[in-house]
């Protein structure tokens, strides 16, 4: 074994052995991998080894396809055989709304590339004589889709990276990890000290203890999950092998396993697995079978499938593999700990494997993981996500896992479990709240002595009438908002208006002025979209999402550099709690309860001070994302209640009614503002994002200020755009293909219906080569194409007169 190397991965799993793989492939020859038992001693010698395409985040599913092609590739290099059977599958749907679901699943493949046909249940009785035609309504086809041999694929990717110059080390378990000075590690193991500059936590059932050697608690919790394997079918001999299956109704998933059946199921009642340490001596276990928990998917499965009753069972499966809270893997780097990577929490290793390792490959390599990958990124999670909550959700996430989840649907666990100090006088207002990273927040509210229940539709819900009244008030007269859920970090010292000069690509603001900047990376792609504020020469105020705080502190520290020392910059998000007033009366409202000078020439668009608000020291912002006239307010945490108690009661004569975010989403819809994740995505640059004007390009000197100027120079790939959708009870969501003259260009990133201007608008991305048409464009709803006309100005105010005024 060397004692020097420039990376180490802990753990010969699946995952570990792709990035070593990958580490190789890009050039790094120096590598280590160090494995407790033999590879594959994991959760990933039992895995029932099945692979497919489809995944809920377009993002993770082009990762999925990249993996189950990249077999090939390793099999060529090793020489040894995946065992890939690409056999295609059957998404089987017993619902309606499960065929709807069906018919989204196929219009987003549209613009991933991916060839799903939709089948009638007779077209699918055909190809899979064993099911019951009655139980179902509706079928899909997917040709890429299959099963792989574990060992051969983990061997596989082992033998390519050792081919590549890698060095495997097997029976040596890592003790310890520690940091020197100098930010490089000592991987201490069981036969010794190696000195690395990177370590990647690749331990898969281990992953949190390794993760605790370094005072790291990961957010993963093992679940059990049960396959069995039936007696051989006489009809399987001399048969084509049949397909892999999925009965989303019946919870099962199925394949043919030699001359059986393996049948798996996502049981509701899961059962976790060690639920606080895993044990170090568990080896190539399995757990004891508990067909009991499983009885009751079999048994519809056994309606569905009534052959599958008739067939004795040969052997049954039970083994641990974890999850993280909301099934994605975790993966990246680790704010605070200088090349310490992760790759765990990988629930579907022969579907994501490979995009995990190719993913952190090039974060490690080229310093950007190449793509977007915020919905695995190890970020994604803060300190809320603790072991308790974790395995909460987990739970829930695994009894879920084959059941819709509407674009309209909160989840249960874990809630009420954070809430602000309006908590209760929201509820009082019949508040029908969500949860955002564990925060309860007003979605909108229900009539008085009505059920403040929603129900989860795909099309136009029991919240639509509502919602409409609090935009309807906010045009008209004033709708007041909670927005505590927002990041927040107060950067202060010497340097920090420099430093966010760097950091940000936007001017930085003035003395009691407000800047809104996209943040880039080196690639001139969007990473982050803050609202600056500066109270003082040395003090701002800047607000982003809060659901990526771990994100962008990682980024911030990384970017620090010479500024360290002269800079501070401090999370606030929830000693910070905030309301906002919007909508004609609401400088009327704010000007009762305070005697600060808010007309517009004292007080214009895009302020900002400090001042106090009926008894309220407040910041105050005048910034608008409705549209309307509009007000921010932050305050601590405990002058919330105070605050709203002043601005419900000086707002009653002037027509104050709370307002959620469903409201606030229309609006911005209407006015075409972007929002992060949706239309800000690391894969869009800010000139396609039609940031133009918050990209300071002749100042110049921020991160992926060059990469930006090429950008605005070629005009990028596509554009986004505003779409008036010809819809009438179903508006878009997010993810629908866009079409243009019968092919499809785009997809949307965000929809929904806009109820001052009565129009169910889109906003999406585009092929640049069609973005000044006007006519000709569909979006794909529900399995139906709607006629769309783009619109050359935001739907509601173009002007923007009313938030100026
Ligand atoms: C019953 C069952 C069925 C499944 N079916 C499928 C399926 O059909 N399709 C699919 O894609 N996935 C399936 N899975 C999930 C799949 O097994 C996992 O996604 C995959 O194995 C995760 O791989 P990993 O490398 O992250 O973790 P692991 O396989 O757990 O690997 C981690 C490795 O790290 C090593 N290690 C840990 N700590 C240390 C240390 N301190 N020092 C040295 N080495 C260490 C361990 O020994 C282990 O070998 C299934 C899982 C189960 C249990």
């Amino acid at each position: 074994m060397r004692n020097q190397v420039r990376a180490v991965v802990i753990g010969g799993g699946v995952v570990g052995a792709s990035v070593l793989y990958h580490l190789t492939k890009a050039g790094w020859k120096d590598v280590m991998l160090i494995e407790r038992a033999e590879l594959t001693a994991g959760s990933t010698w039992h895995a029932a080894g099945g692979m497919h395409t489809v995944n809920g985040d377009p993002n993770v599913a082009k990762l999925q396809q990249y993996t189950i092609n990249l077999y090939k590739e390793i099999e060529e290099i090793s020489g040894q055989s995946c065992g890939m059977h690409i056999t295609g599958g059957l998404m089987l749907a017993g619902t309606p709304e499960r065929v709807d679901w069906l018919k989204m699943t196929i219009a987003r493949g549209r613009y991933l590339g991916m060839d799903l046909q939709e089948l009638s249940v007779a077209e699918a009785k055909k190809l899979y004589p064993m099911l019951e035609e009655s139980c179902f309504l509706g079928a899909v086809y997917d040709p890429i889709e299959g099963h792989v041999d574990p060992y051969g694929v983990t061997h596989a990717y082992a033998k390519s990276a050792q081919i590549g110059g890698a060095e495997i080390v097997r029976n040596n378990r890592v003790l310890d990890t520690q940091q020197r000075a100098d930010g490089t590690w000592d991987v201490v193991t069981e036969q010794g000290t190696v000195h690395a500059e990177h370590v990647v936590n690749a331990g898969g059932l281990w992953a949190r203890e390794v993760g605790r050697m370094v005072g790291l608690e990961l957010p993963i919790l093992a679940m059990e999950h049960q396959y069995l394997i039936t007696e051989d079918l006489p009809e399987f001999v001399d048969q084509k092998e049949q397909f892999h299956v999925i009965d989303f109704e019946g919870e099962i998933y199925m394949r043919q396993e030699r001359g059986g059946m393996l049948i798996g199921t996502y049981e509701r009642a899961g059962v976790p697995w060690s639920t606080k340490n895993t044990p170090w001596d568990f080896g190539q276990n399995l757990l004891p079978n508990d067909l009991e928990r499983i009885a009751p998917s079999l048994e519809v499965a056994f309606q569905h499938f009534p052959r599958l009753g008739e067939m004795g069972i040969r052997r049954v499966v039970n083994g641990p593999f974890t999850f993280s809270p909301d099934g994605n893997p975790l993966v990246g780097p680790v704010r605070g700990l200088r090349n310490y990577w992760v790759a765990c929490g990988v629930m579907a290793g022969f579907s994501q494997g490979g995009g995990v390792g190719l993913t952190l490959a090039n974060w490690m390599t080229e310093g950007d993981p190449g793509a977007d990958v915020w919905a695995m990124d190890v970020a994604r999670y803060g300190g809320w996500a603790n072991r308790p909550y974790t395995n909460v959700k987990v739970r829930e996430n695994y009894s879920r896992r084959f059941r819709i989840r509407f674009p309209n649907e909160e989840l249960p666990a874990a809630r009420p479990l954070r809430t602000t100090p309006v908590y209760e006088r929201l509820q009082a207002e019949n508040a029908v709240f969500g949860d955002y990273c564990g925060l309860e927040h007003a979605l909108w509210f229900a009539p008085k002595g009505e059920p403040a229940v929603e129900e989860f539709t795909w099309r136009r819900s029991n919240a639509h009438a509502n919602v409409a009244a609090e935009c309807a008030n906010t045009r008209d007269a004033v709708g007041l908002l909670e927005i505590s859920n927002y990041g927040k970090f107060e950067v202060t010292g010497p340097g920090a208006a420099e430093w966010l000069g760097t950091v940000m690509a936007n001017k930085v603001p003035a003395i009691g002025r407000i800047t809104l900047s996209p943040m880039l990376n080196e690639r001139g792609r969007l990473i982050g979209d803050f609202t600056m504020c500066r109270t003082a020469e040395n003090h701002f105020f800047v607000v982003g999402t809060y659901a990526a705080e771990e994100f962008y502190l990682r980024w911030f520290e990384q970017h620090m550099g010479a500024f360290a020392g002269r800079v501070l910059v401090r999370p606030c998000a929830m000693e910070y709690t905030g309301l906002s007033v919007a909508g004609p009366n609401s400088r009327e409202l704010l000007q009762s309860l305070t005697d600060a000078d808010l007309s517009t020439p004292a007080f214009p668009f895009m302020s900002f001070a400090k001042m106090d608000v009926g008894l309220v020291p407040a910041l105050v912002g005048r910034v608008s994302f409705t549209g309307e006239l509009g007000y921010e307010m932050w305050v601590t945490s405990d002058y919330q209640r105070a605050l709203y108690d002043a601005l419900m009661a000086a707002g009653k004569p002037l027509g104050i009614r709370p307002i959620g975010g469903r409201a606030l989403n229309s609006m911005r819809l209407e006015k075409s503002f972007g929002s992060w994740a949706r239309e800000f995505r690391p894969i869009y640059g800010a000139f396609e994002a039609g940031l133009d004007r918050f990209v300071d390009l002749k100042r110049g000197g921020f991160i992926g200020a060059a990469a930006a100027a090429a950008e605005k120079a070629s005009g990028g790939e596509r554009k986004l755009i505003t779409l008036d959708v010809a819809a009438t009870n179903a508006d878009a969501i997010g993810d629908e293909p866009i079409w243009h003259d019968g092919k499809v260009i785009g997809w949307v990133t965000s929809g929904g219906f806009g109820h001052r201007t009565g129009k169910s608008i889109a906003l999406g991305y585009v092929n640049k080569d069609v973005a000044e048409a006007t006519t000709g464009f569909e979006v794909e709803i529900i399995g139906e194409r709607l006629a769309a006309t783009r619109l050359a100005t935001p739907a509601f105010d173009p002007q923007g007169l009313r938030m100026r005024g």
